[in-house]
């Protein structure tokens, strides 16, 4: 799909009817050279991370808030269009400091790990964790325990 400022950007990926959502900030370089969000090397890792604490990434509608990489020209469009994205969904796992400053209000550094509220996603359950791009830049710990966090949540999902 090719966005209004002409760029062409990645897809959403996985359950698309899950209620069960990953959103990172924006695509890879590999994502939008394979037109899928999640589908680099990045993506690859955060997919085994998934599998050790038992969640399968196809199973989960996996999502970027930007559609494309960074521009400023359509930045609010696409904050708008994932937020439509995400509305009705029972667990997020939100992740990057971009991500949880648009819709949670709060920072990567406070948050990262815990559950933060959105006041735009309030029946949601969000679970804040750091951006895939710091895979392999930043101890993976910090990425593991949020996961380990989204996990046990979607173990006592009603
Ligand atoms: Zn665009």
């Amino acid at each position: 799909m090719i966005c209004s400022c002409g760029k062409r950007q990645v897809s959403t990926w996985g359950d698309l009817s899950s209620l069960v959502m990953v959103v990172a900030e924006a695509p890879l370089f590999d994502d939008v050279k394979n037109g899928v969000a999640f589908s680099g090397n990045y993506g690859e890792a955060l997919k085994t991370e998934m599998g050790k604490v038992g969640i399968q990434a196809s199973g989960c509608r996996m999502l970027t808030m930007y559609k494309h990489v960074y521009d400023e020209e359509c930045l609010f469009d696409h904050e708008n269009t994932t937020l439509k994205e995400l509305m009705g969904a029972k667990l997020i796992l939100m992740l990057g400091s971009y991500c949880l400053s648009t819709y949670a209000d709060c920072t990567l550094s406070e948050y990262s790990g815990t559950i933060v509220r959105s006041k735009f996603l309030r029946k949601s359950i969000v679970v804040a964790g750091p951006s895939i791009a710091a895979i392999g830049k930043t101890p993976l710990g910090e990425l593991r325990l949020a996961l380990e966090l989204f996990a046990e949540q979607r173990r006592v999902l009603k």
